[in-house]
């Protein structure tokens, strides 16, 4: 099958000299459609790199990042925004709304940047707001919400018009325990639904909804074929 975000030889690094830094080393790293991948690792191990590299937000130094096929070394700075708003949803952990802009136009926002008319952009944002449960919140403000509700439209804004790669950086970090396991349950139907999903936490309670756990250690992979996310959590509970 074809990935629909793959990795290869990826490298990263951060400034030069005495204060270089490398965030990635040589990670190759692929997903699926229909697949939900979760990122571990210590904090400063590079997870954050590596998605940010994957939606085309940074550039790595050495190595190729396609999603669906495409370089996005080769599209340029105005390729790879078209991406971010067409093919790729990112699910930030603040959420990342626009407080000035209702529930459905945060959600159609990236839909009319790309050019389409308001009306058709705000009718698909509700059927994405519908599908995260919220369709009643449409014409809220961000501060009108909960955390909880905020993340579900972060999450329909990452959907909307069936992106099929969506990555999300601890998008539960904000959010209670039964909450969070709300929007992981989004994200697995989303996956279900034949999307990749890769998603960057640090519980293993979380990473048991993924598919597989890939485990970052100082910018390198360090384990991938075995973990399966059941031995994860056991793992955790009994350490
Ligand atoms: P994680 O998300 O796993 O905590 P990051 O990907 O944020 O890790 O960071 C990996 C490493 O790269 C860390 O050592 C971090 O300090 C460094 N790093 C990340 N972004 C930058 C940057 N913009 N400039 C310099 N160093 C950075
Ligand atoms: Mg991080």
């Amino acid at each position: 099958m074809n990935a629909v975000l793959r990795l290869d030889t990826v490298t990263r690094v951060h400034g030069q000299g005495a204060t270089e830094v490398v965030a990635l080393r040589q990670v190759s790293f692929a997903a699926h459609p229909g697949e939900l991948v979760a990122i571990m690792g210590p904090s400063g191990s590079g997870k954050s790199t590596l998605l940010t590299l994957a939606g085309g937000l940074d550039q790595p130094t050495e190595g190729t990042v396609s999603v669906e096929g495409v370089d996005l070394a080769a599209v340029g700075n105005k390729g790879r925004a078209r991406m971010r708003r067409t093919s790729i949803g990112y699910v930030f952990q603040d959420f990342n709304l626009i407080p000035a802009l209702t529930a459905a136009e945060n959600v159609a926002l990236p839909r009319e940047l790309d050019g389409e008319r308001s009306r058709a952009a705000r009718r698909v944002a509700r059927a994405a707001l519908e599908e995260v449960g919220i369709g009643e919140l449409a014409d809220r403000f961000p501060d009108e919400m909960s955390g909880g509700q905020q993340q579900r439209v972060a999450i329909a804004r990452a959907i909307v018009g069936e992106r099929r790669l969506i990555l999300a950086d601890e998008p539960t970090g904000a959010l209670d325990t039964e909450t969070g396991e709300d929007i992981l349950a989004l994200l697995r139907a989303r996956c279900d639904a034949g999307a990749a999903g890769v998603m960057v936490t640090h519980e293993a309670r979380h990473a048991a909804w993924a598919d597989r756990v890939v485990f970052l250690r100082d910018g390198v992979v360090v384990d991938e074929s075995g973990a399966d996310p059941a031995d994860v959590l056991l793992e955790s509970r009994l350490g």
